[in-house]
């Protein structure tokens, strides 16, 4: 099957009028009778559901926790992007469009990314209009922070609980329209398979994993919105239920999954402290607004941080990225951080971390602090009071995060930070509408392959879930839906539900008589440190090809030894975790199949034979100008689908942030 993104004519800055003045719509009578259901009610989901249900259409979503409130988005510290250039520092469409797909390392669709920086203003508008409470500053105007990758302040937020807040009003959205009887909520329900029909996504099964019974549901449309696949590597920033169940069950019925190997490794993550943890915690980006990375000059230098001179310390991305500094992109940071660790450098027990240290932001605000409050002559404990209430208002709640998990306080020692996994680029393949490659199958938000390229801009992920809901599939959905207007529900009975919820029960069903010693996470952990090891930070040919082999012992192992407690028709969640975990050792084999198959570095996806002199990611744009986009054939078997990337409005060339 050929890959056909369905990019409209026309100059980029129109592509997107052009499509919103021509697309079919579907007229309000006809919109009543068309069922829609959306899997999750994280960002993307719940904006989607809101929207939907708004313009009229019925709509049924669906998720696995007890709230749409508890969705993994809930999590996000740092900010949202958009292009509102309330700085008046140059900022505009063009330029958010331009970091961004430099930032993704030129891996990314233009006319998507184009779309995404074109419509990032509208969100900010739509969030304050729900009483989203952003930062201003004393005037009253939005605030806004740097994140990496960029030049400009173009970072919306809310403290550091901006994902908590943008939930509130999407779910406040959601929750209108349910008390209104336009959307029927499913919590605690989980989606196992999509029902295909005659080539069409009509439907779902899902589990009530409180009963544990499955239940078949129709729609026209099937709109995943089901986050990201980080938990792969068993410890990572990701909520712990993240998963790949919905996103992969898709990819069994036809939906292409593209760029698998694609992974964020963020930089500032409270490092690994041992064997006992289940989940990592990031220190969110923002932070590197006012904390400067550094580590001893003197290979392992075991004295504490403060005992070392200034003029030993060696402030690495400061010396080698002059123009970004602090603020390069995520992966260009994560790499150093690990180059210096290798080379020696690292500070902590582990030896596996880097500082990053508040006591020069500390003195700058507290410097202007004390001449604000018209205090003369102060001392230097009165700059670092001053100071401090500064940062703390800025950071609070992530310093008491710090102190609370690792028992220092980032007020007066600097933090110890190494990168963790974070985000998934790759994802479901979806064509300019968002429609994967089985027709009515939709796929938004972390959940599709994205338009992040390799590599994503921090703050850039909750502008895309919004935009992918409140914005974009509102009218893309009309293109598909227009021609449904005459199908009727078709009902349940149908033999692709039967069929589609016999092969659930079947697999249910192998997996509790299984009945072997080890738990669930006993495999997870396994497979996390093979993902981490060998297809994480830095991949090779050879370890690539390792973990292959390593996974499907693990897979092998895990089917026959698994012990799963209790029983199918109850509360479940060691049966939940283990359908999950059974997905994640197919997906994990199709990622390294896929960081194999690319034969160059670029953002994220770091090969070690395919450096710059200097260690930078060396793209092949030859051969590798493409998404790379991989059909189910059966286990273990997949064939790759390329859409080429042309770049007609950004020039390509070496990343550069020096
Ligand atoms: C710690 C942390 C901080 C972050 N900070 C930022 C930030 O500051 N700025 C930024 O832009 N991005 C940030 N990100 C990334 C961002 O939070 C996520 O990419 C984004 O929230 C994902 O939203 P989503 O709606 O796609 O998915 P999610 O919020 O993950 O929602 C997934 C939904 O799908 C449901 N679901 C999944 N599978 C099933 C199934 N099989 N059946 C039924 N329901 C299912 C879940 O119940 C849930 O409702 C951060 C990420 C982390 C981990």
């Amino acid at each position: 099957m050929s890959l056909d993104a369905k990019i409209p004519e026309g100059d980029i800055s129109q592509k997107w009028s052009n499509y919103k003045s021509k697309v079919h719509l579907v007229n309000p009578a006809n919109k009543r009778n068309i069922e829609v259901i959306v899997v999750g009610s994280g960002l993307a989901g719940s904006s989607a559901a809101a929207t939907l249900a708004e313009m009229g259409y019925k709509v049924k979503v669906f998720c696995f926790q007890d709230s749409p409130r508890r969705a993994h988005s809930i999590a996000a510290q740092g900010g949202i992007n958009a292009a509102k250039n309330y700085q008046n520092d140059g900022d505009s469409d063009y330029r958010l469009f331009y970091d961004t797909v430099k930032g993704g390392d030129y891996r990314s669709r233009e006319a998507n990314v184009y779309r995404l920086a074109e419509v990032s203003g509208n969100i900010i508008d739509q969030c304050v209009a729900q009483g989203v409470p952003f930062a201003r500053e004393y005037g009253g105007m939005l605030s806004n922070r740097s994140f990496g990758g960029v030049q400009v302040q173009r970072t919306f937020y809310a403290a550091g609980q901006t994902g908590q807040q943008l939930l509130l009003g999407a779910y406040s959205a959601l929750e209108r329209q349910i008390g209104m009887g336009k959307v029927k909520m499913y919590n605690r329900h989980e989606m196992l398979d999509v029902v295909v029909i005659d080539g069409k996504a009509r439907g779902i099964i899902a589990r009530d994993l409180v009963t544990g019974e499955l239940e078949r549901h129709f729609g026209h449309a099937v709109v995943l919105c089901t986050g990201g696949y980080g938990n792969v590597f068993f410890l990572s920033t990701n909520a712990m239920g993240s998963n790949v169940t919905a996103a992969w069950k898709a990819h069994k019925k036809g939906a292409y999954f593209a760029n698998p190997c694609y992974t964020q490794i963020h930089p500032t993550c409270i490092p690994v402290s041992g064997d006992h943890q289940s989940k990592l915690t990031l220190m969110s980006e923002s932070l590197r607004n006012d904390g400067r990375i550094w580590v001893p000059k003197k290979k392992d230098d075991g004295r504490p941080a403060n005992q070392i001179p200034e003029e030993e310390r060696d402030y690495y991305l400061e010396r080698r990225y002059p123009a970004f500094g602090n603020l390069v992109p995520r992966d260009v940071a994560s790499r150093a951080a690990k180059e210096r660790c290798d080379e020696g450098y690292g500070v902590g027990a582990s030896k596996m971390a880097v500082y990053l240290d508040f006591s020069s932001a500390i003195k700058r605000y507290g410097a202007i602090e004390v001449t604000k409050h018209g205090i003369d002559n102060p001392t230097e404990s009165d700059i670092i009071h001053h100071g401090k209430e500064i940062i703390k208002e800025k950071y609070g709640n992530l310093f008491d995060m710090y102190k609370q998990i690792t028992g220092e306080n980032p007020y007066e020692v600097p933090m110890r930070i190494y990168p963790a996994v974070h985000y998934t680029m790759g994802g479901l393949w979806v064509d300019y509408n968002l429609m994967t490659t089985v027709p009515g199958m939709y796929a938004l938000g972390e959940c599709n392959f994205s338009d992040h390229g390799a590599n994503r801009l921090g703050a850039s992920a909750l502008m895309q879930g919004l935009a992918d809901g409140y914005f974009v599939i509102p009218y893309t959905i009309g293109e598909y839906l227009s021609n449904e207007i005459r199908t009727k529900a078709i009902p349940t009975d149908h033999e692709a539900f039967a069929a589609a919820e016999a092969d659930v029960r079947g697999r249910i069903d192998r997996l509790m008589n299984v009945k072997g010693k080890h738990s669930v996470d006993h495999f997870h952990k396994k497979l996390g440190k093979v993902m981490w090891n060998k297809c994480g930070m830095a991949r090779n040919a050879q370890g690539l090809k390792e973990a292959i082999e390593e996974i499907r012992q693990i897979r092998a192992e895990f089917w026959s030894d698994v012990r799963i407690p209790g029983a199918t028709d109850e509360f479940n969640p060691e049966l939940e975790k283990a359908g999950r975990v059974a997905d994640f050792l197919e997906l994990s084999e199709l990622m390294c199949i896929d960081a194999l198959n690319r034969n160059e570095s670029c953002g994220g996806h770091f090969r070690e034979e395919y450096q710059t002199e200097e260690g930078e990611a060396l793209r092949d744009d030859e051969n590798f100008s493409h998404v790379s986009a991989w059909e189910f054939k059966g286990d273990g078997d997949f064939s790759m689908h390329r859409e080429p990337l042309v770049f007609e409005y950004i020039k390509v060339a070496q990343r550069s942030y020096k």
